[in-house]
């Protein structure tokens, strides 16, 4: 089973780690890279769709004033000024998705914004900090506690979860500063459904809901032309974070299998467009390999629990294999592989200890 890349270049940038060219992907549609700062994946594809004498995007890409140039620099060289973007459809809420959205309808506030309703309740959950973001549970509980990290490490873990005194991330962080952002997103924004249609006033494109990586994940297909954005849900060399996001721990890898049955419902041929990567064809294949990847992964779970008496979350995480090694994770990486194993737990219906979700709107 392999994946076939449609883009050569595309393929050589992502191996490289380097920001590829911009390129016409299909009739009217611009793949569009907008660099994530510090970040192994370098870069967001933001795809711009023609639409009447205007554009629409497809996830603007992360927050920043050099992101804000790339993009706009980008579409100017396309022959559209901020003043043509008619919407935005973001597939989920995260950063290197959604974080231009503010500066963009900053300069033009006729924008409209089109995302599933699920993800606007973990956007608004995000900025008022009720909840934290990393584990979907109330920020007093300790979850470095809960899933057996040892104590020399739980500063690693804390430090993504709420300052609890301050009631809110540590000091003026730059996550901060994206939470403050994102509540200047309008609550005018036209909600998704599963198979809801983008208000586009030329051509069709529909959203499917495809629940896993956040809860309210959405891809679009353009069927004229058997197109896919695929934001973060099928990626061609990488598998998403399943397990991080609010409220949705308990039955994300549920969802996410789910999600990727639904996927294999689409016609084999259509060509990927995704947020991370390269465009590619191959989609029922790619499929099946990160079925198979959370499959194997259960296994192994099954099998290090069988091991050792200690089934704490942080125990099977380090007996489970990591690309770079168990040692390797730290911080944010460190929490998002236990998150990832968490998830895999629940999936297996083991208890983990830490109690039903409470989330707060
Ligand atoms: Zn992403």
């Amino acid at each position: 089973m392999a994946i076939e890349t449609l883009s050569p270049q595309q393929s050589h940038a992502w191996k490289e780690r380097i920001l590829p060219d911009v390129e016409n992907v299909a009739e009217g549609v611009w793949a569009i890279p907008v660099p994530i700062p510090n970040n192994p994946l370098v870069y967001t594809y933001c795809y711009a769709v023609a639409d009447g004498s205007g554009v629409i995007l497809i996830d603007p890409g992360w927050d920043g004033k050099d992101q804000y140039l790339a993009l706009t620099s980008a579409l100017e060289s396309l022959g559209f000024a901020v003043a043509n973007i008619h919407g935005i459809a973001i597939t989920h809420y995260h950063r290197d998705h959604i974080g231009l959205v503010p500066a963009l309808l900053k300069k033009n506030p006729d924008i409209w914004i089109a995302m599933h309703g699920e993800d606007l309740r973990s956007l608004k959950r995000f900025y008022s900090q009720t909840v934290d973001m990393g584990t979907g549970l109330d920020p007093n509980l300790n979850i470095a506690r809960a899933y057996g990290v040892p104590e020399d490490r739980w500063a690693e873990v804390e430090s993504l979860q709420l300052n609890k005194k301050a009631g809110k991330r540590g000091g003026g962080s730059d996550a901060d500063e994206f939470a403050l952002q994102m509540s200047s997103i309008p609550d005018t924004i036209h909600v998704l459904e599963d198979g809801s249609a983008l208000p586009l006033e030329t051509g069709a494109l529909s959203a499917l809901w495809t629940p896993g990586h956040t809860y309210g994940h959405s891809v679009f297909v353009r069927d004229e032309d058997q197109l896919l954005f695929s934001g973060d849900h099928v990626l061609p060399t990488i598998t998403p974070n399943i397990g991080l996001d609010s409220g949705a721990i308990t039955h994300s890898l549920g969802d996410y299998l789910k999600s990727l049955d639904k996927i294999g419902t689409l016609d084999a041929e259509m060509s990927v467009l995704p947020a991370h990567g390269f465009r590619f064809q191959g989609l029922h294949d790619r499929k099946q390999e990160l079925i198979d990847h959370h499959h194997q992964r259960l296994n192994e779970i099954r099998e290090r629990m069988e091991a050792t008496d200690d089934h704490s979350v942080y125990s099977v995480a380090q007996g489970l294999h990591w690309s770079r090694g168990f040692e390797s994770l730290h911080n944010f990486n460190l929490f998002a592989a236990l998150a990832e194993t968490a998830a895999h737990m629940h999936y297996l219906d083991i208890d983990l200890g830490i109690g039903p979700l409470v989330l707060k709107d």
